[in-house]
């Protein structure tokens, strides 16, 4: 006999041919229907009981959230929605679960709310919702490396622990095995020659800067990794440890890193639309019912799957961010008064409001921002010849505004050099990052994609802390 997954049977089970098929149980009614998942799809699989194999005993031992071992005959179901279903001669309860207790919990079938789903994490992968989101999760990191594959990237594991602060400071975890009810003290200061790497170490905030080094030898290169940020935000867009995959390549410029972008984006919202098309059919009904409880004015345009086609769909807008301020300057938006942030020109930095004005009103297509004022940009983007601005861009999406902020980057020496005296940068603690430019230096560049951005955005959720499967936000390391 087969033992195949839900998802098996149902894209490949015969009529009239024996099967076993394991899963957690998920309802069980008239005494004859058990409604069984696995996981390994949306849908749940209808298990028939064969009244003459069957009696009262075997009922009670058949609760909700029990996993249990089916074999019979598949059969062509009477019922709708459906295709197959089981008819069962033979059930084993593999690990029982005891009622009155599943009645306290989140696997008590039945609409919790997302906040009492996230205080048990751990059991919420069974729930349907957070089965959808987490596959949807996974086919996206799947089209991510498919994307940069196909394109001749190579995947570089950047380091996880790091000595370098160039871009995070202050909002970085120190790494250390250093006693800290005993530091050890030189001159009245903590003496980090002592700890482990003899120096003092972070988790790493970005890995663009080795990414950057690989590219000048490799050629094209993304990360994908995780990324630490000890930002004190609890914001519903911020966690402390998420994803980030870093795409650079040398002898790229800003519109090969724009194209590049906007082609893996598309790439992305396609495959899942693909791959996952009832998970995210469900999603798209649970946001329907969800918009549908709000006030008419603060309901979203499009729903989940109109916007991944938004996205797909049409070329992306490119502009300046110049031009994109005197858009601003001019208009007020409609309906909802000023803008909370007042637009005060050129220097501003924009907040989502503005993104989002600019794609869902004024152009209605994604929007690709380019050449902000050098202020407001990290130190290795690339110096403009105006000397104002910088070759950065942003790509703003529907709903959340930035999802991609990438740049060409500084390769000339002494215009690095001179940026970073400007942000405050060791030169000597960089030197490492300076041989590039020292050494053969070429044109490139790159661009950042926070992960969780983008399954909150293909799954229609709103709070990070439901698309990674164990949140770490400030004062909450559970699980
Ligand atoms: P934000 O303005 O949202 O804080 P940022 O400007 O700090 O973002 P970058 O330093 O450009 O972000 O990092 C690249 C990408 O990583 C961002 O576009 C975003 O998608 C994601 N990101 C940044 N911080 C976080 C975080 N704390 N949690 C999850 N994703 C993040
Ligand atoms: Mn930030």
């Amino acid at each position: 006999m087969d033992y195949l997954s839900i998802k098996e049977i149902l894209s490949q089970g015969q009529v009239g041919k024996e099967y076993e098929v394991k899963g957690w149980i998920r309802s069980f009614r008239n005494n004859q229907f058990v409604a069984l998942s696995d996981g390994s799809t949306l849908q749940t699989f209808q298990l028939v009981l064969n009244p003459d194999k069957f009696d009262e005993t075997s009922f009670k031992n058949l609760s909700i959230a029990t996993s249990v071992s089916a074999s019979g005959k598949l059969a062509e179901s009477l019922g709708q929605g459906q295709k197959f279903e089981l008819i069962v001669d033979k059930i084993v309860v593999l690990g029982h679960a005891n009622s009155d207790e599943v009645q306290k919990t989140i696997l008590q079938p039945k609409r919790h709310s997302l906040d009492f789903l996230r205080e048990q994490a751990h059991l919420r992968f069974r729930t349907q919702l957070f089965g959808a989101v987490f596959r949807v999760r996974h086919h996206l990191a799947m089209a991510i490396h498919d994307f940069f594959d196909s394109r001749g990237f190579f995947y570089l594991h950047a380091p996880i622990i790091t000595a370098s602060d160039a871009e995070g400071a202050g909002e970085m975890f120190q790494v250390t095995s250093l006693d800290l009810e005993h530091l050890p003290q030189k001159d009245g200061r903590i003496d980090y020659e002592q700890d482990f790497f003899a120096k003092k170490a972070s988790l790493s905030v970005s890995g663009q800067l080795q990414a950057e080094l690989a590219a000048m030898g490799l050629g094209k290169v993304y990360t994908f990794g995780p990324t630490f940020r000890a930002e004190n935000s609890n914001t519903s867009r911020h966690l402390a440890e998420f994803w980030m995959i870093e795409p650079e390549a040398a002898f790229m410029d800003l519109a090969g890193d724009m194209d590049l972008a906007e082609a893996m984006l598309k790439h992305c919202l396609s495959y899942a639309l693909e791959k996952c098309a009832d998970d995210i059919a469900f999603l798209d009904e649970r946001l329907k019912q969800e918009e549908s409880q709000k006030p008419m004015i603060e309901r979203s345009k499009l729903n989940l799957i109109e916007k991944l086609k938004f996205c797909i769909e049409q070329p992306y807008q490119r502009l300046t961010y110049r031009e994109a301020i005197d858009i601003l300057m001019q208009s007020t938006p409609q309906k909802k008064g000023k803008f909370k942030y007042p637009v005060r020109g050129f220097g501003t930095d924009l907040q989502s409001e503005h993104e989002r004005y600019l794609v869902e009103t004024h152009f209605e297509r994604p929007v690709i921002l380019t050449d902000y004022p050098r202020e407001i940009k990290a130190f290795y983007m690339r110096l403009n010849d105006d000397q104002e601005t910088v070759a950065a861009m942003d790509i703003l999406f529907p709903g959340i505004g930035e999802i991609v902020g990438g740049s060409q980057r500084e390769e000339r020496l002494e215009v690095l050099v001179e940026k970073m005296k400007s942000f405050d940068i060791s030169e000597e603690e960089m030197s490492w990052y300076l041989d590039s430019r020292r050494f053969g230096t070429v044109p490139h560049a790159g661009f950042g994609l926070g992960f969780e951005r983008l399954v909150m955005f293909v799954t229609g959720l709103t709070n990070i802390r439901d698309v990674i499967p164990f949140a770490r936000t400030p004062k909450n390391c559970h699980f």
